[in-house]
């Protein structure tokens, strides 16, 4: 089965934007930065990267006669706040459990930004206190019961809507658009760099440059740097390498991903997940002051110091073109007006 055969229920805008940092890649003294802004990708509460998965699985959840989409993840989750918004898109229910998984100290962290936007948007969220992890919760297995207690039709999206069947598609789905707007532009992106936490994202772009190069030979090399934020790296790998190539399977790859093409770094995520350190937020200023791009503290200002230390250390070569994966998240930025003070 190709990735063509898979239902898709339209979320985004259409393909999202890419454009070059010229200023950030002046500073920076080579490898022309361009990002590709999964930020504003869609006209569901300000988008983000799981709208993009989600778009493959909204279709199974109507296809089984779902009425409520049941999903976890921390207080500040951005994915919870996506599950809402396609909820509320595709006139479902929305249950959220939402963890402590971050031991932040913002009074008004449990009120504003993702979570204020799902409450807005109807959804059921629960406050739950537990910690940071990725695989199946309890928390999240009694919500589903309470619904089909209730007599509702659950449907069961794991954090960050990866460790699921048709998780990788959505940025399987990326890779293809990255190569049709390589065309259009007339450049290469010989590196990719991308946050990785739940895995998904980045499974889904190697599964699908797999496929797109393979497709359509861009006659050079590329490489998908993830960058782990959740400082347990052994598990993203893991999470990732799995995902990877359970989406090449369904996608009809037709070989398996050699572990050379799975590659996730260390050492930008601190000690700790949604805990910004200073590598963190020197990048989000950096990145602010000369663009006016804003990043968030838990992901994406972590994925962009690493492209800086990248760049500047040379491992990205000089010569080449490196595009960023922003993947959304700005609204958590209000739980961590501290961190800026
Ligand atoms: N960036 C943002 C803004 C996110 O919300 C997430 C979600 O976890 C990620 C990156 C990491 O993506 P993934 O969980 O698919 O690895």
């Amino acid at each position: 089965m190709s990735l063509d055969a898979f239902e898709r229920y339209p979320l985004l805008f259409g393909p999202s934007p890419v454009h070059p940092l010229d200023r950030l890649s002046a500073h920076l003294g080579g490898a022309r930065v361009w990002a590709k802004r999964e930020d504003c990708n869609s006209p569901l509460a300000f988008g983000g990267n799981k709208t993009r998965k989600l778009e493959y699985l909204l279709p199974d959840a109507l296809a089984r006669g779902a009425d409520t989409l049941v999903s976890i993840g921390g207080v500040q989750s951005n994915h919870t706040r996506q599950v809402a918004a396609a909820a509320a898109r595709a006139g479902l229910k929305a249950v959220l459990v939402q963890e402590s998984w971050v031991d932040w100290p913002d009074p008004v962290n449990d009120k504003v930004g993702n979570i204020l936007l799902s409450r807005i948007m109807g959804a059921d969220v629960r406050l739950v206190r537990a910690g940071f992890g990725i695989g199946f919760k309890e928390s999240w297995q009694r919500a589903l019961e309470e619904v089909r207690a209730a007599g509702g039709t659950p449907y069961a999206i794991p954090a960050g809507a990866s460790d699921h069947r048709l998780g990788g598609l959505g940025f399987a789905g990326w890779a293809h658009e990255v190569r049709r707007q390589e065309r259009e532009l007339g450049v290469f992106f010989d590196t990719v760099v991308v946050c990785s936490v739940t895995g998904s994202t980045q499974a889904g772009m190697v599964a699908g440059f797999a496929d797109a190069d393979r497709a359509d030979d861009p006659g050079r090399p590329r490489r998908v740097l993830g960058v782990d934020a959740s400082a347990k790296v052994d598990e993203t790998r893991a999470q990732v390498a799995k995902i990877a190539r359970g989406t090449a399977e369904l996608i009809g790859l037709g070989r398996e991903l050699r572990d050379e093409e799975i590659t996730v770094l260390e050492g930008w995520a601190g000690e700790l997940y949604g805990v910004p350190v200073a590598s963190t937020l020197d990048a989000i200023r950096l990145t602010g002051s000369l663009e006016g791009v804003i990043l968030d503290p838990v992901y994406e200002g972590k994925s962009m110091a690493a492209l800086i230390d990248l760049v500047r250390d040379g491992e990205i070569p000089r010569d080449g073109n490196v595009l960023y994966a922003h993947l959304g998240g700005q609204p958590a930025l209000n739980a961590y007006s501290g961190a800026f003070g």
